[in-house]
């Protein structure tokens, strides 16, 4: 069995929404199972945010992704093939497609930023069909940042923040929000940064697509949104949000995919509180979701397979196995 993790680094428990801050009507769903972390899902009775609590602390976030994270996720871990790795997880493909939505919005000269870019596969792909754009992005994984970036030009800063105000076209941030321990402060950053008129692309999980076990929860994921969350969240900084729903693109179905605009004046608000019905339909989507026997012995299994083989060969055969399916969906007219 992979060795137990004994310390998560969580913070202590507000009570607070991790979207909204607030303390009123969070309800407890259950503990979170995929890893063990000792943190719960709940739901928040104001915003309809779903999220895990507690949080890590700023050390126990960064231990998390320096350690257990490899080992939690094997698929997303490099082993041996590097050629091999990225052809499997076909990150070009969807870079391109991403691109093909994003750019005709720029103007030639653009500058571009990418919060999280993990191995550059949207930044290569915008440098080699935009090689006009100026491309900022920060990234943690500094070992692996360049993996796809093919020669793309990029500037690496710590994070938002560090490029000046009012000075960006275009923000991107594929698959980071849920990740983050503030995705609020991560649009009112996003906000400063943008010039009038610049646009934000986010691309997150969406908490109402088609999942039906407890494991579709676990802490890299610290929060879960419906699109209604997503939206009022965005707005709640001062943006426009120009259209938020399902991903256009059909590869990436289950998936939000949220377009919004900075304004001349930036004012931020609080976040609007959702409709009750939002909150009963999120409820109702995670009540249907159960944990039987047979989630149990697949969990339990999941942990003997990944103790036997290790996490880099199970790595290899998820990876091999998304390949293959997505080979079969590609060939079905
Ligand atoms: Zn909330």
């Amino acid at each position: 069995m992979p060795e137990r993790i004994k310390d998560w680094g969580l913070a202590p428990d507000l009570g607070q929404c991790r979207l909204c801050g607030s303390s009123a009507g969070q309800r407890y769903f259950w503990a979170e199972v995929y890893a063990g972390s000792g943190q719960a899902l709940r739901r928040c009775g104001y915003c309809a945010g779903v999220y895990l609590a507690p949080g890590f602390t700023d050390a126990g976030l960064t231990r998390f992704y320096q350690g257990p994270y490899r080992r939690l996720f094997p698929a997303e871990v490099p082993w041996r093939d590097k050629a091999r790795f990225f052809a499997w997880r076909g990150d070009r493909d969807i870079a391109r497609q991403r691109l093909g939505l994003i750019e005709p919005a720029l103007a030639a000269g653009a500058r571009l930023f990418e919060l999280g870019s993990g191995f550059g596969a949207f930044l290569g792909q915008a440098g080699r069909s935009r090689p006009d754009l100026a491309l900022v992005a920060s990234e943690p994984d500094s070992a692996h940042r360049g993996e796809l970036l093919d020669g793309a030009p990029v500037r690496f800063v710590d994070n938002l923040p560090a490029v000046q105000p009012a000075s960006v076209d275009a923000v991107v941030a594929f698959h980071v929000l849920e990740h983050l321990p503030d995705p609020l402060g991560f649009f009112q950053q996003a906000g400063e940064a943008l010039r009038e008129g610049g646009q934000l692309w986010v691309e997150v999980p969406d908490l109402m697509a088609a999942w039906n076990t407890r494991l579709f929860v676990h802490p890299a994921h610290l929060s879960y949104f419906c699109a209604d969350a997503l939206r009022r969240l965005a707005e709640a900084s001062g943006l426009q949000v120009i259209s938020c729903g399902q991903h256009p693109l059909a590869a990436l179905e289950g998936t939000l995919w949220l377009h919004a605009r900075r304004p001349e004046r930036l004012a931020e608000t609080p976040v609007r509180a959702a409709a009750q019905a939002t909150v009963v339909a999120v409820d109702h989507w995670i009540e249907r979701v159960g944990w039987g026997l047979r989630d149990r012995l697949k969990n339990f299994g999941k942990r003997r397979v990944l103790g036997l083989l290790g996490a880099g060969l199970v790595g290899e055969l998820q990876r091999w196995r998304q390949y293959r399916a997505r080979l079969r969906q590609e060939r079905t007219p």
